[in-house]
């Protein structure tokens, strides 16, 4: 078993002061992996200290030079694939080929993303013939707070941390206690490529010690935080008292509209999407809106596709679907497949219960309901497992009132052939997000949500911003 208790604090690995022990449970065997400590909050204040004392410094770095360690950052990455790859496997339950090219390929696509923003980016932005005389500097908000989940792990540490080195800010990386072997490899590449003491500091913890200790503390001016929507509301009220800046990335109940006129692979194409990653993804297509003159072959087209997806454990090779992440998830799939049946959605293919062969292990049958009501428990809880909602509907406007109606706004998606139409679906729809046809976001595009989904925006050039403070000179010479 893997024995990685320390933090990585002012730039040196580091005893915790008021740790506590905490087992990583490999999802694919319910055996216990690896164990971490879980900070007190005097790791806490250590760290934020550490941070506090790089922020001044780090602040006047030129940019060149930032961008240079994150270069360095990057090339260091890349030739520790594998070993993060396996890493995130074993943790979070990704299997092993979706670990390398969806997982890991994301936390690199985004330095490369971020980086090419950062390079375009204006620092020093002339105001024109507004007030010719102003510029606005584009300057770091500070010490910052980063919390992650477990699901996209390099995903989302990479939006964050990327984003904020650049911007010129420091920070603390709290990453979720289900997925820390990945965090903790990403320090070790951070303290080999170079970058000053205290400008990233890595605490591991839960949310209710570590997590409400960093996202209270006052030396703290920013919370960046992904995770769910449960906890974003929890952490904005604690960072209320010293009124931080707050980013939040929360969750989602992605809608996809598919139109009569949709191509012929729509709803193949939408159910491979809500299971990928083991239907473990904030943006997750998890109710699939059909038109009702082809509700019927667009059920048993789902139904087909999603009796096809094998299930097994996160080191096999192969294109699979693997666990999810912990005991508690599993049962609460459970349950959400046994309240979908019982308010009477009709359960087309998979259901309660492991698949066939796995009795050990948290696996899930990809599972399909039609017939669900826009009501149903099943259609406005986040699941964040394989399971698919399917929700007929007749006109455009009765489809778009349907995909609007939930708490969550992050991403949908639209499917037909006519081109005015699709473009009137993306505005009516409320979501940051809206991917038409298959069509995935590019890397330089904001990712980010309205509603209860949250305030943030990652990713390219307004990733860097909400890291940035816009501070206004007038008089420049
Ligand atoms: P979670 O909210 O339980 O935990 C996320 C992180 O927050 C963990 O590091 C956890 O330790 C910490 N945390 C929990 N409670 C806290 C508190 N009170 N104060 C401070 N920190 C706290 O979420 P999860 O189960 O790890 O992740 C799944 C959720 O993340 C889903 O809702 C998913 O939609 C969301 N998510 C959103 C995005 C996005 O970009 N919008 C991306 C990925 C995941």
């Amino acid at each position: 078993m893997i024995e990685k208790k320390q933090f990585y604090i002012d730039g040196a690995w580091v005893d915790p002061i008021a740790g506590t022990d905490h087992q990583v449970i490999d999802p694919s065997t319910e055996d216990p992996c690896a164990v971490i400590s879980l900070a007190g909050e005097a790791d806490c204040d250590a760290a934020v200290a550490a941070a506090k004392a790089a922020f001044p410094g780090w602040m006047a770095t030129p940019v060149a030079e930032r961008m240079a360690l994150v270069e360095k950052l990057r090339e260091i990455y890349k030739s520790r694939a594998e070993d993060m790859a396996k890493a995130i496997s074993m943790e979070m339950g990704a299997p092993i080929d979706l670990a390398r090219a969806q997982q890991v390929g994301a936390g690199s696509s985004h330095m490369d993303a971020i980086l090419k923003a950062a390079s375009e980016f204006d620092w020093i932005e002339p105001l024109g013939d507004h007030a010719p005389n102003d510029r606005i500097i584009h300057e770091a908000v500070g010490v910052v707070t980063m919390i992650t989940p477990w699901n996209w792990p390099m995903n989302q540490i990479s939006l964050k941390v990327i984003a904020g080195l650049l911007a010129g800010c420091t920070m603390i990386l709290k990453p979720s206690e289900e997925s820390p072997l990945s965090a903790l490899l990403f320090a070790e590449m951070i303290d080999e490529a170079g970058f000053p003491k205290g400008v990233f500091n890595l605490v591991n913890g839960d949310g209710a010690g570590a997590g409400t200790a960093l996202t209270g503390h006052p030396d703290v001016d920013m919370v960046s935080f992904t995770g769910s929507s449960r906890a974003g509301k929890l952490i904005s009220k604690n960072a209320a008292d010293t009124l931080k800046r707050v980013s939040l990335e929360l969750g989602g109940k992605g809608a996809n509209l598919i139109f009569a006129d949709a191509d012929e692979k729509a709803v193949k194409r939408g159910v491979l999407h809500c299971m990928n990653n083991t239907g473990q993804s904030c943006n997750a297509p998890t109710r699939m809106l059909v038109q009702r003159d082809i509700y019927d072959q667009a059920v048993e087209t789902a139904a087909e596709t999603a009796g096809k997806v094998t299930v097994g454990p996160a080191s096999d090779e192969g294109r699979h679907m693997g666990p999810v992440v912990n005991e508690t998830q599993f049962n609460k799939i459970q349950d959400l497949i046994q309240k979908g049946i019982d308010e009477g959605a009709r359960l087309v293919t998979g259901g309660t219960g492991r698949p066939d062969g796995l009795n050990r292990g948290f696996f899930v049958k990809p599972t399909i309901f039609a017939d669900v009501n826009n009501d149903m428990t099943i259609a406005r809880e986040e699941i964040f497992g394989p399971v698919l909602s399917i929700i007929p509907f007749e006109t455009e406007e009765d489809g778009i009132r349907i995909a609007n109606d939930t708490p969550y706004g992050l991403t949908n998606y639209v499917q037909t052939q006519d081109p005015a139409r699709a473009n009137r679906c993306a505005r009516a729809l409320r979501s940051g997000m809206v991917e038409m046809n298959g069509q995935s976001r590019g890397l330089g595009s904001p990712f980010g949500g309205m509603k209860q989904s949250g305030n943030g925006r990652e990713g390219g050039r307004w990733g860097l911003e909400d890291f940035l403070e816009v501070k206004a000179v007038s008089g420049w010479t």
